[in-house]
């Protein structure tokens, strides 16, 4: 089954140049491994989009991914509105306060967290470097809190474009990507419980706008060390509910930590090629 598939919008600009062919191989060869996520950006693309920024210039790096999105059709004009932040509750952990990221490390839990601080309180995605994940590990039951934003990256494709993810104990990716507009929900979405559940609806705001998670999860059931029921998710996406109560089958998602499901894990942020931002993480753990 394909669970991605190809979306276009109109291009911020028009490039004729040969070093448009160099970005346009790039896409193609990423359009050729739409069915998975990407690891890290591929070899040959890293070459040339090298290649033509030390040489041209690229219209990539010229276009702030976090600016001018008024070529993008919206929707609807609240779109365009960020989702106000929430404070963090009486209770919880403040994994994330955009100031530094000392409750984090590379995904190796060895490496320091080398993600970018910007003003704001905001963390940025460095590509090519690494997921993080936080140095605590959590199990039981607990409400995760996230807010991120998608940078408008019109001439991505797939999953290519605004590509991140959130792991719950480390093992569970609920996607981040720039679905905005996708009229089919698949389960490699934003808001999907990645090749688990696609979203029950489609509330992604445009590119570089304010989104937030909030995710009520339950940890597998184990007897010993067997698991004897799977993980559980509610997700609400920008305060809609998209998931209800959704088991996870299976016991890591694509690039996943992975390990003992029955064992406590980190909150993990996907590093996968793509600058999205993230800011305002927070925690609190829940009676089962
Ligand atoms: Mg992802």
């Amino acid at each position: 089954m394909t669970l991605s598939r190809t979306r276009q919008r109109p291009s911020a600009s028009e490039d004729g140049t040969k070093s448009s062919l160099a970005l346009g191989l790039c896409q193609q060869r990423a359009a050729q491994h739409l069915n998975e996520e990407i690891p890290t950006m591929r070899p040959h693309c890293v070459a040339l989009m090298t290649a033509f920024v030390l040489t041209v210039g690229s219209p990539i790096a010229a276009q702030d991914p976090f600016g001018d999105i008024s070529d993008l059709k919206l929707l609807k004009p609240e779109d365009k509105v960020d989702v106000p932040t929430t404070p963090t509750p009486k209770g919880a952990i403040l994994l994330l306060d955009g100031k530094s990221l000392d409750n984090w490390t590379g995904r190796n839990g060895k490496d320091p967290a080398n993600w970018k601080l910007l003003d704001g309180g905001v963390v940025e995605v460095k590509s090519p470097t690494a997921d993080i994940i936080t140095k605590q590990q959590f199990d039981g039951k607990f409400k995760l809190h996230v807010e991120f934003r998608i940078p408008y990256q019109p001439k991505a494709m797939g999953q290519r474009r605004g590509n991140s993810g959130v792991y719950l104990q480390g093992r569970y990716e609920i996607q981040v990507l720039d679905s905005y507009g996708a009229k089919v929900r698949q389960k490699d979405d934003c808001g999907a419980i990645y090749s688990i559940a696609a979203p029950s609806e489609n509330v992604c705001k445009a590119p570089t706008v304010w989104q937030s998670y909030d995710i009520e999860y339950t940890a597998p059931k184990c007897d010993g060390d067997k698991k004897v029921m799977p993980a559980v998710a509610t997700v609400y996406h920008n305060g809609v509910k998209i998931h209800d109560n959704v088991p996870i089958t299976t016991d890591n998602t694509l690039r996943g930590l992975g390990g003992d499901p029955c064992s406590a894990g980190p909150i993990l942020l996907q590093e996968n090629g793509c600058p999205v931002q993230f800011r305002n993480i927070w925690l609190l753990a829940m009676k089962e």
